[in-house]
Formats: structure tokens, sequence, C-alpha cells
């Protein structure tokens, strides 16, 4: 693209401050006492404090970077120099890999023989990674990726002769710890073990990484060493946990980020509510994809650079087309400069759009995430973040595409329809004070721990004393179930794997294999689904979008994992409707509060898709209701689940009749919520309400895991229960909707078509609950195994 601006039509206006452009953004749609603004933060440029480099840092080490440290660099390598197991959790692009490169050269360049092993979450990283530590230039150390891309014939190689070795959880369980054995010399020797990016491993998949750390710790100590373990996480709300429920070990964090940064205006942006046209259906605000792009619009008119972040391919291409054509009506030929960007162009495409974007041709971007990783954008004046990105890292990640060097930027967050966007936007503590979401995971799911054990056994038996590290009696009771049922078998000096072949255990697996979903047509595979959620996506007429094509299925085969579909847009989307029983299988914790019961257990779910409805695109009109023939599945997990009693409920103002929708409504509330607290998506968990159930004879409303055994959720939400409830009370209060809506109360998954749902009650119900609730539900647990 040339660099010419001769038909630029914005007139050359200098890029404005990001007050000025703020309150250019709202003069054009607000009535006088109706702001969509809901909050302004500003937050103000940073100083860096450098410290001098620590002594113990080598000269070649200190000469090869030619800068100093931040304080926070050297404070994180120092404790792992002194042997102390560290997590340093700090912003982005606060330089974390200094921090781990450090202890881990110094030690690499002042003894010949050591090692160190480094895992990154992503093939990518750990190739930057690589990249870095050989510009480096230092003499031994001979760094290299070891990956499923790594030809055999290298592989020997890297085992005898790499001193830093580059990999991923997955390779490490696959294919370094079962062969462990040709790995040997570079176990005894290994010094320090480099997890970056630790609050990725979240979840079913945390959990699984647990196990593979602790299988990693004790193969090392069986060779003869003991690494010490430098971590790098995102600022979460209590990394010190997260990284010693991760590796089994006492971590220390670092949190105090000196690094510099610019300031910027953080403004919080709620789209308005619009009155629908048939007056029975519930308001609906206005979409934050058209109230971006019109942000987008003014923002290009004004002549800033900005960009604009969406969660889909499908969502950048509507807001890039959206505003081109209402740019192209202000000043025909402005819509040029706006482009849509997404992962999946080729890398000269992306060169070109950034050198665009500096030349000042481009002037607008709407893109998914894939700017995140791995691209180069420099000298924006705003970015506008269209729904909140799911967690308080990736916002502030993607708020800090803005700013020009040293100046000021603005960054928009504009919410979307759902109740975690509507308190975030109204409770600005959430997001600019003490962050609270945690990184969640728990290695003593039986579903985990199970399979962990074979593998762990097939790489050397057992001893009772390793049992310890995989988590004390719940490992000694699964060992004992796997000796029963013959997965393990005993022996004098331990517990020994016996099959052939080694244990079948994928690290990312949600129960049951993936379901295929091919086009019959061409063959042609166009995804997977995992098992968990297929009967709601692929049931029989599903309408299933890819990339922005959209499917029908056709068939849907679970013996074979196969879902058929074919190329179709038909003007109704799809919604399965489900019956879900629950029973309580045991209390693990409980609270007695008087009228109020705060519980933490395990339970069967029994889920069955019986139904889906049609309804038409744009208006919502139910077309029809179609029976499915699908079998339940099961679910033995963990879940969270509080009672009150029916006369606290009266208390309250909650009648009988009112009881279920007034439950069914904080329900849903409670589960948009929870990533707030925790680091999962809505769809990891589900809910039932019910104004009796048969276990707790009571009005009840249970939360629970979405994944066999569960994955640390339940239990973070039981730990955090009054800020929790505290928070869903607060997001139904604030939406300034009559009877609910999906701002609030209403969920895109419910399998009961949102009935029924009482808004105002659920505040009552939340309200009573809260007055009886102590402040903390656990006590702090102690966190190393
Ligand atoms: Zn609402
Ligand atoms: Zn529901």
């Amino acid at each position: 693209m040339p660099a010419t601006r001769a038909d630029s039509g914005q007139g050359g206006l200098a890029a404005l401050g990001p007050a000025e452009l703020l309150h250019r953004l709202r003069a054009r749609r607000a009535s006088v006492e109706d702001s969509p603004i809901t909050h302004v933060e500003r937050v103000a440029a940073r100083a860096g404090r450098t410290v001098p480099w620590p002594e113990w840092v080598p000269r070649p080490l200190r000469e090869a970077y030619a800068f100093e440290p931040w304080e926070h660099q050297a404070a994180a390598a120092s404790l792992a120099h002194a042997g102390q197991h560290v997590v340093l959790a700090t912003g982005t692009a606060s330089g974390k890999s200094l921090a781990y490169q450090m202890p881990a050269l110094s030690r690499l360049l002042e003894d010949p023989r050591a090692t160190v092993l480094y895992l990154s979450p992503t093939k990518a990283l750990a190739a930057d990674q690589l990249r870095a530590v050989a510009r480096l230039g230092l003499d031994g150390v001979r760094p290299a990726t070891y990956d499923g891309d790594t030809p055999r014939e290298e592989r020997e190689w890297i085992r005898q002769h790499s001193r830093f070795v580059l990999t991923n959880p997955d390779m490490l369980h696959h294919a370094m710890l079962p062969g462990h054995a040709r790995w040997a010399p570079f176990l005894r020797r290994l010094a320090y073990v480099v997890i970056d990016e630790c609050h990725t491993y979240r979840g079913v998949f945390g959990s699984h990484v647990s196990h593979v750390l602790r299988r990693l710790r004790r193969l090392a100590a069986q060779y003869g060493s003991s690494p010490t373990f430098v971590l790098a996480s995102a600022t979460s709300g209590d990394p010190q946990d997260a990284a010693s429920r991760l590796t089994g070990l006492p971590v220390i964090a670092v949190t105090e980020d000196a690094s510099p940064r610019g300031a910027v205006t953080f403004a919080l942006w709620e789209p308005p509510l619009l009155p629908h046209e048939d007056p029975d259906l519930p308001p609906t605000r206005r979409s934050a994809l058209s109230e971006t792009a019109d942000l987008l619009t003014d923002a290009v008119v004004a002549g800033t650079r900005t960009l604009a972040f969406v969660r889909s391919r499908r969502a950048a291409e509507v807001v890039a087309t959206m505003t081109r054509r209402s740019l192209d009506e202000a000043v025909p030929g402005l819509g040029r400069r706006v482009a849509a960007y997404r992962a999946g162009y080729l890398r000269e495409d992306r060169r070109a759009i950034e050198r665009a974007l500096m030349s000042g041709d481009l002037l607008a971007l709407a893109s998914t995430n894939a700017l995140e990783l791995g691209v180069d954008l420099v000298g924006l004046d705003a970015v506008l973040i269209c729904g909140y990105p799911g967690t308080r890292a990736s916002l502030w990640q993607q708020a800090g595409r803005a700013g020009r060097a040293g100046g000021e930027a603005l960054a928009v967050l504009v919410a979307r329809d759902d109740p975690l966007d509507t308190y975030l936007v109204h409770h600005p503590e959430a997001l600019f004070g003490r962050p609270v979401e945690a990184t969640v995971l728990d290695p003593a799911n039986p579903y985990v721990l199970g399979p962990q054990l074979c593998c762990a056994a097939a790489e050397a038996p057992l001893r009772p004393a390793d049992l310890e590290m995989f988590g004390g009696r719940a490992a000694r009771d699964a060992v004992e179930g796997l000796t029963r049922t013959g997965g393990l078998r005993k022996r004098p000096t331990g517990w020994y794997w016996t099959h052939k072949g080694r244990p079948e255990v994928d690290l990312r697996g949600t129960g049951g294999a993936p379901v295929a979903v091919v086009e019959s047509a061409t063959g042609r595979l166009l995804g997977t689904v995992d098992q968990g959620s297929s009967h709601v996506m692929l049931h029989q007429g599903a309408v299933y979008l890819h990339q922005g094509a959209s499917y029908v299925v056709d068939d849907l085969d679970l013996d074979d994992a196969v879902a058929l579909v074919h190329a179709a847009e038909p003007d109704w989307s799809t919604h399965a409707r489900d019956v879900t029983d629950l029973s309580v299988v045991s209390v693990r914790e409980y609270v007695d509060a008087g009228p109020v019961g705060l519980f933490l257990g395990e339970v069967d779910v029994t889920n069955q898709v019986v139904s889906y409805q049609r309804r038409r695109i744009g208006t919502g009109e139910v077309i029809d209701t179609r029976p499915l023939d699908l079998p339940p599945r099961e679910l033995r997990t963990v879940a969270v689940w509080f009672t009150v009693s029916p006369r606290a409920l009266l208390a309250a103002g909650v009648e009988p009749p009112d009881v279920p929708g007034a439950l069914h409504a904080a329900e849903h509330a409670a589960i948009g919520l929870l990533p707030l607290m925790a680091t999962c998506d809505r769809w990891d968990i589900g809910g039932l309400s019910t104004a009796n159930h048969a276990d707790t004879q009571a009005p009840t409303v249970f939360v629970y895991d979405g994944h066999p055994g569960g994955a640390g959720f339940a239990e973070r939400a039981y730990g955090t229960a009054a800020e929790w409830l505290r928070a869903t009370r607060e997001a139904i209060a604030s939406c300034g909707c009559d009877a609910g809506c999906p701002s609030c109360v209403q969920s895109p998954k419910c399998g009961n078509g949102n009935n029924p749902l009482d808004k105002a009650k659920a505040v009552s119900v939340l309200d009573g609950v809260l007055a009886a609730l102590p402040e903390r539900t656990s006590a702090d647990e102690p966190t190393a195994a």
C-alpha cells in the first residue's frame, strides 16, 4: 500500500487527547441525563524503577543484555537464585522472561553441566523464547525446542547436548517422561524448571498439568536432582496459591510491577436499552457490535488511530463492514481506511497491515484476539474492547495496545448483553482494584488423579512414599481403587503398571472422544466439539456456526462420534431444551447459617436434551419446538449449593408461587458472575434450582462444575460465596431493565427457555442469603502437597 495521504478526506486532523476524544464519542449519542459512560478511570503513568544487576549474575550475561533489570525482575530472579520456588505475576510487557533467564542462564554459565527445562503453553511462545535466548549468543547453552515438530534426527542431539530445552506440557507428558531413561543425563543435572504463562493451566487441563509436573519432580528426584521452579503468570487473584497447587511446592509470589507504563484513560460504556417492538418481549440492549462500530466511525472521523477488539472472526468482519459503510456515507472514500484483521492471515498480510497503520493509510482495525499473539502494533491512540474478554489479564493486554511512546491513550470497554459485563461496567472497582479472579485447578479430581497415577506407575513403580507428592490420602485411595479394578498391580516394592502399552491419557480431555463435525457433501472436517457439548450443539436440526459460515446438522452419530452437516443459511436459530436431575452424593464442607445453608460436595447430574426450539433471527419469535431422541448423560462432579428456608424466603418478601422464578433467576446470574471469582467460562459450569429438592428438603440453588470430577470452580465459589453472591445481587439490581434481560438474569444456555424468571424476587432471595451468610466460608488451606 503506498503511503499517500492525499485522499485522506479527514483534513489532516491531528490526533486528539483521550479526554477530548471521549467527549466527542459521547456527544454524538447520549441524551443529557442518560450517558452510556458508567465510569472513567485515569490510570496514571508510571515511571520504571531499575536496579543494578544482582552481584551473582556473571559478567558475560550482564553484557549480553546491555541494560539494567526492573526491580521486580531482580527480586524474582534473586529468590530463584537462592533456590526458592517463585512465581512472578505482573502485567503484560513487564519483562517476565528476564526474571527466569537471569537465574537459569547464570547457572548454565557457571555450571557447565547444569540443564534447564522451559515449558510454554504454545509452540509459538517457545519459538519466541528460543530466539531470545539464542540471540544472547552464550557459549555452551545450545538452546533448542523439543516438540511435535522436531525432526527425529535432531531429537537425539538435543537430548545429548542441549542444556536449555524448550517444550510444552503435552510433549513432557507424551514423550519426555515416558522415555525418561533417554533423558537421564538431562534430568540428573536439571537445575531449573521454568513455567511460562502458568495462568493458562487452569480447570481440568491445569489439574492434569499439575500431575505432569509432579511426575517430572519424582523422576528428577530419582535421578538425583531437585530443580527450582520459576513461574511467570499474568496478574491474578492469588498467584501464590495457584502456583503452589500447580507445582505441589511452596512458592513465593512477586507481584509488584516496576516497569514503566503510559497513562491510560479507561472508560466503561454500557449501550442503551432499546424498547422492543413487541411489548410482551423483554427489552434488549443495543448490540455491543453496533455500538462499537459507531464508536469506531466517530474515532476515525476525529482522525485517531483506533483498534477495536471483538470476540470472533465474523464479528471483526461485521464491525469493519458497518464502520466502512457509515464512514463512506459521511465522507466518500473514508471507508477504505478501515480493515478487518483476524487469525489466519499470512505473515506478509499482517506486515502490510502493520505498515499501513503506521503510515496512517489505515486509521482503524477491527480485530479478534489474534493480535494478542505475535503482532507488533504501535502508535495507536485508542482501543475499543467489544465485550469483556473474560479475564483482567486479557483486558489489560488489549488495552495495553493503545498509547504512542510516552503519550496518553484511551481505552473503552463496551459492555455486552451479559450479567458479568453489566456488573463490571457498574462496579469499576472490580476491574481497577485488587484482582479477585484466581486461576483454579484441582489436583484431587479423581478423574485426573487416577489416570495420572497410572502414567506415573508406567514410568517407574509407585512407592508408598511417592503418594504424598500426588495428594496424600486422595492418592492412596485412588491407588487402592486402581489395584482393585486391575489398573495397577501391587508388589512388595510398590504399584506397577503391568499392561501392554502406556496408559492413554489426554491432558485436554474432558470426557469421551470429541465429536467430529463433517460436511457430508465434501467429507471435509470442519472442526470438533467436545462430547459434553455435542448434544446441545450438534443435535439433529441444529444450526452450527463455523468460522462465520452456517451449517445445519443432518445426523449426530454418537457411537462413531461424528456429526454430518450441510451448508445452509436458514433464517432461524436453534435452542436445545433439556431436563436436568441432580442428586447429592456426599457433602464435603458446609456452613450452617441459621435459615441459610451453604454446601460443597459431590453430586450426580443427569442431563437429557429432549427437544429444540427454532427461533426467527431478528425477532426471536418461536417457530416451533421439535422433539429429539438423545440418551441421558451422566456426570459425577463437584457442586456448591445454598438452601434458604421457606420461612426466611417469606420474610424476604418471596411468596411461595414466586420461589421457582426467583431461584432460577438467581441461579442464572450466579453462573454468569462466577468467572469474576475464578478463571472459568460460564459454559464450564451448570446449575439447577428448585423450590424443594429431595435431598435438601428445602428451596435450593445448585451450581456445578461441568467436567467429570470437578475442576475447582465450585470449590472456589464455595470459598468466596459471600463476595460472589453479593456481586450476583449487584449485577441483577443494577441492570436498568424491568423484568429481566440477557444483561442480568436471562441465560443463553438455559434448558428451560428462560422460564420462569423473577428478577425482583431474585434480589430479595440473595438479600436474605447474604444477610445470613458469614463473610468467609473456608479457612485458608495449606497449599503445598
Ligand atoms: Zn436486565
Ligand atoms: Zn435456566
